[in-house]
């Protein structure tokens, strides 16, 4: 596969107490319902010029999660999620790199 490729899920499970993301290259990604939903990129929660964060987590419930997903294009995920938010846009480049899987855990902690 070319390293530009797009790697794609095959398979995304909302229904356990972590989302799970079965990708075209065989990985297996875990994603805490709470921690994806503080990721949301949409202009709401992440100011788009400087990147600054401008969700409060306080006003996430800690039982956050998502009820419903569906793909955007070719290169995205969105999440409905069960405080009512769904604006935000997740490209697969970005869910892969936030993957809490105990492998991609290791490999981020080798990193400088
Ligand atoms: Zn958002
Ligand atoms: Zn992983």
């Amino acid at each position: 596969m070319a390293t530009n490729e797009i790697i794609k899920p095959v398979d995304v499970d909302i229904s356990g107490s972590s989302i799970i993301i079965n990708w075209d290259d065989g990985h297996r990604g875990i994603y805490p319902h709470r921690m994806l939903r503080l990721r949301c990129p949409c202009a709401s929660c992440v100011e788009e010029m400087t990147g600054r964060a401008l969700l409060d987590p306080d006003s996430v419930p800690q039982d956050v999660r998502a009820l419903d997903q569906m793909a955007v294009g070719q290169y995205a995920l969105q999440f409905l999620w069960s405080d009512a938010h769904y604006t935000g846009i997740y490209t697969y480049r970005a869910l892969r790199a936030a993957c809490t899987c105990i492998a991609c855990n290791e490999a981020r902690a080798r990193q400088p």
